[in-house]
């Protein structure tokens, strides 16, 4: 039976990404039946609103999304589809492997990490009290007369860590690690200097590890962690992480290999989950068939994996990194001079992914 997924191209570089990786996900064998839905700043110039209501009501149907990056412009009132798209369907578990495939050029042939960021809480849970306004004075106020004095002309945002943020967060680490015979989990924190927060992330985390014995599990901190994580990559497994370190984290391991058009990602929640790279739109590149789909083809490959497609899965892999590996048909970022004349564009290295996938 074809599995229903809802499709959104996104905008900026995200049509041609999610081209690409709807004819690679084709050539698999598996049966699709595509809902194709809109959001991004396209819609939102088309239609005035960047998430229409019919976007969601088919991931609520489908409760399986793949997605180009969609476009959010800074300083105007235009609210995130990414954070929207979280939030609506509470997909609070943000999962991005970050592997060295060979044939790339990257200092750390031997990364194989998996990110797992928290999504809902943290300093982006979006409570903050702007500079200057009477609701800064109230909290400010409030923070005196619990003896705690904030500097006037300070902006003030809070950070929100849950028991129950955290439970479901580290179980999903657990449950990564054991669905995909990983052997170690490490809990990324700085409880040392925020105890209330950190603290009980790191607290909550150990709690859950205890649970599940036959996994191995550590915890480190945050500053410690990107200083190994760069000298010593071969001895993180999956890591879990809050909101903001999970973040920047993600950006650090997807430099280690090789840059964003390498990243995948998956985000997902109790009943949904959405696919979609690490990376953001590239508007610059629109339109010129030239950006590495292989971000979003990887994701495309965890999603295989979550709809219970391992073999398409392993296939669909397999001749993404045997293409990279060869080097010929790659785009302009794999090569070893971004102006190499030899590099293919986005829809060429797909049809490279499924000659190689076919042969
Ligand atoms: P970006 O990731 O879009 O691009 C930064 C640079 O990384 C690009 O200029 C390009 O050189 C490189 N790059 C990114 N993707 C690539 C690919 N597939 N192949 C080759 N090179 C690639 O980051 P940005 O410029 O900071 O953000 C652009 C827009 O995307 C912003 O509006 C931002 O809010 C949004 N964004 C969206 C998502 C998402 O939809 N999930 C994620 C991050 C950023």
């Amino acid at each position: 039976m074809a599995h229903a997924v809802t499709l959104i191209p996104g905008d900026g570089t995200g049509p041609e990404l999610a081209e690409a990786t709807r004819v690679v996900l084709e050539a698999t064998g598996v049966q699709f039946d595509w809902d194709l839905q809109q959001a991004g700043i396209d819609e939102y110039e088309a239609h005035g609103n960047p998430f229409p209501e019919a976007t969601l009501e088919s991931l609520l149907r489908t409760q399986v999304g793949i997605k180009g990056p969609t476009t959010t412009p800074v300083g105007s009132g235009f609210r995130s589809v990414n954070v929207l798209l979280r939030k609506e369907l509470d997909l609070y578990s943000c999962i991005r492997p970050c592997k060295s495939y060979e044939g790339v050029r990257t200092r750390y042939p031997e990364t194989d990490l998996v990110i797992v960021r928290e999504n809902t809480e943290d300093l982006y849970a979006g409570i903050e009290f702007e500079q200057g306004t009477p609701e800064n004075a109230r909290v400010r106020a409030l923070l005196a007369e619990l003896g705690s004095t904030v500097r006037e002309d300070s902006g003030i945002s809070i950070k929100p860590i849950s028991i129950f943020g955290t439970e479901r967060i580290v179980e999903s680490a657990f449950d990564y690690a054991k669905r995909y015979g990983r052997s170690k989990v490490t809990a990324v924190h700085k409880a040392n200097i925020m105890k209330f927060t950190d603290g009980l992330f790191l607290h909550v985390a150990r709690d859950v590890a205890a649970r599940h014995p036959e996994i191995a599990f550590e915890d480190r901190i945050v500053d410690n962690l990107c200083n190994q994580l760069v000298s010593r990559p071969e001895e993180y497994d999956v890591l879990v992480l809050p909101n903001l370190y999970g973040d920047i984290v993600s950006d650090l391991a997807a430099g280690m290999i090789g840059g964003l058009g390498m990243a995948p990602g998956a985000n997902i929640g109790a009943k949904s989950a959405v696919f979609e790279a690490t990376h953001g739109s590239a508007p610059k590149y629109k339109g010129l068939n030239q950006v590495n789909p292989t971000a979003l083809m990887l994701s495309g490959v965890m999603m295989l994996r979550h709809l219970g497609e391992e073999d398409a899965a392993i296939r669909m892999e397999n001749a993404i990194a045997s293409v990279i590996r060869t080097g010929d048909k790659v785009t302009y970022d794999l090569k070893a001079r971004r102006d190499d004349p030899t590099a293919v564009g986005t829809i060429e290295y797909a049809h490279a992914v499924i000659e190689e996938m076919n042969s």
